[in-house]
């Protein structure tokens, strides 16, 4: 029976990715050594790291002349506080939108910062973040730039790209979850970073693409964390981790070869649709996500009994639909349907769903 990976991340890749780095893996361009082997200064590494800066742009339709890409460590959580060190330089206060637990982080780390205030601008707190917040585009206050988080992770909320204005202030966003998976006008944004264990490669690159105009370099940080200087350096100041920069640079050859961004959305709405009314539809199992701000990518779903739903992610398991218990705190189940699932995947799940219904 095939397997189907629905963790949220470390997330699966691509069958094709998989397959393309076990046959490049003994011997990487015909250099005689691995791609894990290579030195980050070869002539091979940098122009496999200017490849996938360009594929990298081109399917965000963004210009070089105008964005750099920095192919950063550190997770994503890492930039809640770089990003304020390098961008909240002139009124030392930033603007969070408040949808949920990443956003959340990004906001107590950010005000760990000596100097800065964070104010957060609008919340879905109070309906349990079961919807996205209306994002301001009005300040009383003057503010270095905007955060906000695309994709909620753990509630299974999202922005549609209609849904987010053009501000007058820098926009950063927080994409971990949704990189590349949905079309966004990517313009609109001073600064996009994603941990690339969602939706592009394993676990240990960042990937953040940044409006140039915004790498000033800063004598007081440390290069590592200087964005400026990072740029500067291709992103190797130290080294880099190369194997991850290799299949991020896979990932988004699949992705161009199936057409972009805007044709793995169609594929993504489908599937998500198929998943949503699979769930409207059955007797033990609900999502609480207001629809009008349900993510594509990550879907929770509750049966409202810890116990039923215990039983659910066991039989699953046994039926090889992995990784379906949900985040502590949200309980139930979460299916995370990234880029790499296929239809099939998600309509294992579906039949799965309708069978544990007529026995239950
Ligand atoms: C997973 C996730 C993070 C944390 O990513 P790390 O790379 O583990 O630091 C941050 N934001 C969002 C939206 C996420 O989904």
């Amino acid at each position: 029976m095939t397997c189907y990976n629905f963790a949220a991340g470390p997330a699966m890749l691509p069958v094709e990715v998989i397959a393309q780095i076990k046959q490049d893996l003994p011997d990487y361009a015909h250099s005689g050594m691995s791609v894990m082997e290579i030195s980050h200064r070869s002539a091979l590494y940098k122009e496999l790291y200017a490849e996938t800066k360009a594929n990298l742009l081109e399917l965000m339709k963004l210009d070089q002349a105008e964005y750099d890409v920095l192919f950063l460590t550190g997770g994503a959580t890492q930039q809640f506080t770089t990003i304020p060190l390098n961008l909240a330089r002139k009124y030392h206060r930033i603007a969070v939108v408040d949808s949920g637990h990443w956003a959340q982080r990004a906001a107590e780390d950010a005000a760990k910062v000596p100097g800065l205030t964070v104010d957060i601008i609008a919340s879905s707190k109070d309906n349990d973040y079961t919807a996205v917040p209306e994002i301001p585009t009005e300040f009383d206050q003057d503010y270095d730039y905007l955060h906000i988080t695309t994709n909620n992770t753990i509630m299974g909320t999202a922005y549609r790209d209609d849904q987010i204005p053009k501000t007058d202030i820098p926009m950063v966003a927080d994409m971990s979850s949704n990189f590349l998976g949905q079309e966004y006008d990517y313009s609109k944004f001073a600064v996009i970073y994603a941990g690339a264990q969602k939706n592009l490669a394993p676990a240990g690159l960042t990937v953040l693409v940044i409006r140039k105009d915004l790498l000033v370099k800063h004598d007081d940080l440390p290069g590592l964390f200087d964005f400026a200087t990072e740029a500067k350096k291709e992103s190797a100041l130290n080294t880099p981790p190369v194997f991850q920069v290799y299949v991020a640079g896979l990932a988004l050859k699949w992705l161009k070869e199936k057409g972009g961004v805007a044709s793995i959305e169609a594929i993504n709405q489908e599937k998500a649709k198929l998943l949503y009314d699979c769930l409207a539809d059955s007797k033990n199992f609900e999502s609480k996500v207001d629809p009008d701000s349900r993510s594509i990518m990550n879907v929770p779903f509750v049966s409202g009994d810890p116990d039923l739903d215990a039983e659910f992610v066991k039989e699953a398991t046994a039926h090889q639909l992995l990784n379906l218990k949900g985040h502590r705190l949200v309980g139930g189940m979460r299916a995370s349907i990234y880029n790499a699932m296929p239809l099939e995947g998600v309509q294992a799940l579906c039949d799965f769903i309708k069978d544990f219904d007529a026995k239950h």
